[in-house]
């Protein structure tokens, strides 16, 4: 067992960490404070082979792993959440194409991604199908050789700023099987009948794009369809084991920032005529986070190593995402706690990444999903 990264993953982490302190930092609370959406950064992560890391060369990707993935997102979240995300989302369901598309769709929608200006989503989520995603009901029916889509999805990201959408639908209605009634189609954002508008007033996370998408008799060529019709519960749930792998990373990249702006504040805050980080009790809390962080970031390299060592592993990968993002909310509450009434006011980087902590239990699988799966998966071992 090896838990040293490589020379090459190490320097990785350290461009990521350099990009991060060097782009997101300055702006982050900016474009949170005015709902931004980090146009430039974007480009530039883009340019530098630091979005999608885990998609292969020949689809115009850095060609690397869920590790390295997980590397650079976790030094992205430690600086800030929002941007981060956005620059996560890029490639956000890129892995149906790499698991179950063919070599040129791959090469047709992934490649602008990386060598281009292309932007991607996955919209699974409808007003009343979030975590019981078999109740989608957004329907795309076959019209010669055409899909015709539609319904409508919401909290979307990259619904207003993406090129094209993964659309989770409903394409096999009667079949017997609920698991065997949808797939997913890729649908380009400037078709006729693809609409979206911005979700705002989110409590975190303000910079990234969230949108509701209304499809109304959208058209779409039938090799848009990824994968096999019909399979699509089960291509979204791989999507699943691979994604919350490296979501893991913003929990855990969200908690060590905290934890870093939490151990700066007390060694500078004095009261009592000494620095507060000189009190045991406080000292104490520190250690708690300290732990949570790194129990974090191990089970979130396994779940990613078992992806890169063709050995995924839906419980683990389902225990690394609901760690992460429990300690997350745990860790930075703590973090604000030892701000004192400073950490409640905007000019602390603290108090944003408060509000974007929550999410983190909430999308990509809500805890109580994660715990369902982990249950269900030890129950019937
Ligand atoms: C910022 C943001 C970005 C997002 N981006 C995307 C995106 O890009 N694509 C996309 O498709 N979606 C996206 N989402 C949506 C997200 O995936 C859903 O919010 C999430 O899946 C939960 O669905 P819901 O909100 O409908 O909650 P519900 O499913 O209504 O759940 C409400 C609560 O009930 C609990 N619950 C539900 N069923 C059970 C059960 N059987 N047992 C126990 N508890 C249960 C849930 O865990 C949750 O706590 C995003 C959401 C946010 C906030």
């Amino acid at each position: 067992m090896d838990f040293l990264l490589s020379k090459e993953q190490k320097s990785i982490q350290k461009a990521a960490r350099e990009f991060a302190r060097g782009e997101l930092a300055p702006i982050g609370r900016e474009l949170d404070l005015t709902q931004t959406y980090p146009a430039d950064i974007v480009k530039k992560a883009r340019e530098l082979g630091l979005i999608g890391l885990f998609v292969p060369e020949k689809f115009g990707g850095p060609g690397l792993g869920y590790l390295e993935q997980a590397i650079v997102l976790e030094e992205f979240w430690k600086v800030d959440p929002g941007i981060s995300q956005q620059l996560c989302s890029l490639t956000f369901g890129a892995e149906e194409f790499i698991l179950f598309g063919s070599d040129e769709q791959g090469k047709k929608f992934l490649d602008p991604i990386f060598n281009g200006e292309g932007v991607m989503g996955f919209a699974i989520t409808e007003p009343d199908a979030g975590s019981d995603t078999l109740s989608a009901a957004t329907m795309a029916v076959k019209d010669g050789n055409e899909w015709v889509l539609n319904g409508s999805k919401v909290m979307i990201g990259n619904g207003t700023k993406g090129t094209f959408m993964l659309i989770f639908c409903l394409t096999d209605p009667d079949n017997p099987s609920r698991s065997k009634r949808h797939s997913i189609i890729a649908v380009e954002t400037d078709r006729p009948g693809y609409k979206a508008e911005p979700m705002h007033g989110k409590m975190g996370l303000r910079c990234s794009d969230t949108a509701a998408i209304y499809l109304t008799n959208c058209r779409v060529p039938e090799e848009n369809l990824i994968g096999v019709r019909g399979n699509g519960f089960h291509q979204l749930m791989a999507f699943f084991d691979r994604s919350r792998a490296y979501v893991s990373a913003h929990g855990v990249g969200l908690a060590q920032g905290a934890l870093d702006m939490a151990i700066k504040h007390i060694r500078d805050r004095k009261q009592f005529g000494k620095p507060i980080g000189s009190f045991q009790g406080v000292q104490f809390k520190i250690a708690d986070m300290a732990v949570k962080v790194e129990l974090a970031r191990n089970i979130m390299y396994k779940a990613a190593w078992l992806l890169d060592n063709g050995t995924p592993d839906t419980h683990v990968t389902a225990m690394a995402k609901l760690y992460a993002s429990r300690i997350a909310v745990e860790v930075v509450d703590e973090a604000l706690q030892l701000h004192g009434g400073y950490g409640y006011f905007d000019d602390y980087d603290i108090e944003r990444f408060y509000r974007a902590a929550k999410v983190l239990e909430i999308y990509e699988g809500a805890k109580e999903i994660e715990k369902m799966i982990i249950g269900r998966t030890l129950i019937g071992k």
